[in-house]
């Protein structure tokens, strides 16, 4: 029985990397199976999809987990859907409201899908997207943000969902924006983090409080989980990050090391009263050295400083975690 079931997981598998690399339709993502009917959709190397996604099979439907940055990657991963199951897409949980998760909603709204996600998500999703674009923001990027299309259902602590006998556990976590939720399928031991795990890839900390996000990571990983306040997380062995490839409990521990490296480097400068670029330059060498090889080290190695400084110097504005 173990047997034919890893057989059908490899027949998956390989027909899904073919289906990936049919060169008839080429894909902003790659598409992975990772479990028995769950997929991870990872952001090809261009950022084509602008972050990673999923989705779960199960008995009556499908669960989608975000939405990517444009519509028409959630179009092409409706198609990847379609293809493989004849089952409704029931439900997309949005695991936060940054525009790289939730710009496809539509797509899937349309098909009579029902958008799943935390109150915050609600509550920012057309008002803190738009400082994605500065100060000089174009009307169409304007409308666009304003046009997203919002959670329908949303909740505090978590929802469970259901699909036939398969369960999926959304549960609130803090750290990334206040506002962040990891999508579980205990079955199968996946869970999906959103932006609170990025693989080999320094985050956007824009919204982030890094000392809440290093507990939190915690939760993740611990061996004594029932004894955390994370409790709700069930045991994972698979970790799909919001950005860079599929993980393992290795690649969270790595991921929440260099957040407190981080830390303690910021608080090194903050503590000689070192500010703006003169903290950039007292930290950024050790940085590169450390980290240089992760993706968008270009993009966010100078705003991680920055932003880690501001909040050890108790003046970083995040948004303020909404309840009903
Ligand atoms: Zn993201």
């Amino acid at each position: 029985m173990r047997f034919l079931f890893r057989l059908c997981f490899l027949f998956c598998f390989f027909a899904a990397v073919l289906l990936a690399q049919s060169p008839d339709a080429p894909l902003p993502f790659q598409l992975k199976l990772i479990g028995p009917n769950v997929w991870a959709a990872i952001d090809d190397a261009k950022g084509d999809a602008g972050a990673n996604a999923g989705f779960v099979v199960g008995d009556d439907g499908v669960a989608v987990i975000d939405t990517f940055e444009n519509e028409a990657a959630a179009k092409a991963l409706e198609g990847q859907i379609h293809s493989l199951t004849h089952l409704p897409i029931k439900f997309v949980v949005n695991t936060h409201y940054h525009l790289d998760h939730v710009a496809g909603n539509r797509v899937f709204a349309q098909q009579g899908a029902v958008i799943v996600g935390h109150h915050s998500v609600r509550a920012w999703i057309h008002t803190e997207n738009l400082k994605f674009f500065g100060e000089k923001i174009k009307p169409d990027e304007k409308a666009m943000v304003q046009n997203l299309f919002a959670p329908e259902v949303t909740y505090d602590t978590g929802v469970t969902l259901f699909l036939g006998t398969r369960r999926i556990e959304v549960t609130y976590m803090q750290g990334h924006t206040g506002g962040d939720s990891v999508v579980s399928i205990p079955d199968a031991g996946i869970v999906f983090c959103g932006d609170l795990f990025w693989r080999h890839t320094l985050p956007n900390l824009i919204d982030a409080t890094t000392s809440t996000w290093i507990s939190t990571l915690s939760g993740f990983t611990e061996e004594k989980a029932d004894t955390l306040p994370n409790s709700a997380l069930p045991r994972a062995v698979i970790f799909v990050p919001g950005h860079g490839d599929v993980g393992n409990a290795e690649d969270v521990q790595e991921f929440q090391a260099y957040l407190t490296w981080l830390r303690a480097a910021v608080k090194k400068g903050v503590d000689a009263n070192k500010k703006g670029d003169a903290l950039v330059g007292a930290v950024l060498p050790e940085l590169r050295e450390k980290y240089g090889s992760w993706d968008f080290f270009k993009d966010f190695s100078r705003s991680n400083i920055l932003d880690t400084g501001a909040e050890l110097e108790g003046r970083k504005r995040i948004p303020v975690a909404q309840k009903k």
